[in-house]
């Protein structure tokens, strides 16, 4: 199978790019063009990288920089890849430019809705206040909208804010999401080092979002196992696990031939199963930062087939689309590529993101509606 550089491939005759398509799981630092960092670099004081050829100067070797750092197999070096990101990305003026580039970016892929999450905290060393950034997010993504909507791409996107799990301000960025619950925002989210920093942490931030019927996705099951998607669900209260891959630690496989697979479930998978609880799935990224160690380093290890095969309700998503150098397009063409799935799996993914989505129902129905309209296949 060939994909294309920008992860198109035909399934059954049909361009996946030009498919409608649900964005659940993006980090806004995790998808700054390498060329407007390359741009923004030096006012923003920000040295880039050096390689044994001397120091990046090129979007492309930028592009290739971070797709090194992601590939290393070390969580550090992946994670030292948004120092340059985050430090491009300080003032409303440069948070603005980021988030309608990634609306467009988002539009050229076919995603006709997204949430972007991103950590307010992390953008105030240069004077702006978390209102502020929040304000300059929102105006970039409404300028893509608009810049999507007059090229004939009708896309909406909501902003996620994420608290960093290592940090004590989460209290504070659940007031600021229900501030602007309002006029962008649409969920919460918590990011950052997941070992040793439970949801359970967080607990006076997921009271005060639950006491204000603010939904909530936890970032669980990537770095760390079975506790910390119990913490998500008991303390965070969370509609939807990012990742939660390793809800898999928690399915006794007793036999697996072919499409029949024989599992014991414990009680958090079932529960996990049974509720229908999304899980934010993302293959590449998945594979670049361990989360799948368990089960093998290729793609093609991932149990991202078993969990659908099991009836789980799986999402495709990019997480990082810079460090992983990759699309929505792209991951489904890699999925394809491991497990033959069919134009029917596909759409299958995407009704389960549409119904996903932290948007009144009637809205959510509305993209369901969209995305049957799209893969309906003459
Ligand atoms: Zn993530």
């Amino acid at each position: 199978m060939s994909i294309a550089s920008d992860g198109d491939i035909a399934v059954e005759g049909v361009s996946l790019r030009s498919l409608p398509k649900i964005s659940l799981h993006d980090h806004l630092d995790g998808a700054v063009r390498p060329a407007t960092i390359v741009e923004l670099a030096t006012e923003s004081g920000i040295e880039l990288p050096r390689t044994s050829k001397g120091p990046v100067r090129s979007e492309r070797a930028l592009a290739d920089w971070f797709v090194r750092q992601s590939d290393s197999d070390s969580l550090v070096d992946y994670l030292t890849s948004f120092d340059y990101t985050v430090g491009v990305m300080q003032t409303a003026e440069n948070l603005t430019r980021v988030a309608r580039e990634f609306v467009e970016d988002l539009a050229h892929d076919g995603v006709i809705y997204g949430e972007v999450r991103w950590a307010p905290e992390q953008h105030l060393t240069r004077g702006l206040s978390l209102d502020d950034a929040v304000e300059a997010v929102q105006q970039g993504i409404e300028e893509g909208e608009d810049i999507a909507d007059r090229d004939g791409h009708s896309i909406r996107v909501g902003q996620i804010l994420s608290a960093m799990r290592h940090s004590d301000r989460s209290f504070e960025i659940a007031e600021l999401a229900l501030d602007h619950r309002d006029s962008g925002v649409v969920g919460f989210d918590i990011a950052g080092p997941e070992d040793g920093f439970p949801a359970a942490d967080h607990r006076a931030a997921f009271d005060l979002l639950a006491e204000n019927f603010l939904p909530v996705t936890v970032h669980a099951g990537e770095a760390a196992g079975l506790a910390s998607i119990r913490s998500a669900l008991l303390d965070g209260r969370a509609l939807r696990l990012g990742h939660g891959v390793r809800i898999v630690s928690d399915l006794d496989v007793v036999n697996r031939a072919g499409d029949e697979v024989q599992v014991k479930f414990g009680d958090l998978a079932r529960w996990v199963r049974d509720r229908e609880i999304p899980l934010e799935l993302a293959p590449s990224s998945n594979v670049h930062t361990g989360a799948i160690e368990a089960w093998g380093s290729e793609l093609a290890d991932h149990p991202f087939d078993l969990l659908y095969q099991l009836g789980f309700a799986v999402t495709v998503n990019v997480d990082n689309r810079t460090m992983s150098s990759t699309s929505l397009t792209r991951e489904l063409a890699l999925l394809v590529d491991a497990f033959g799935y069919d134009l029917d799996d596909l759409e299958t993914f995407q009704f389960n993101a549409a119904s996903a989505v932290f948007l009144p129902v009637e809205e959510r129905e509305e993209l369901v509606a969209m995305i049957a309209e799209g893969f309906r296949v003459d």
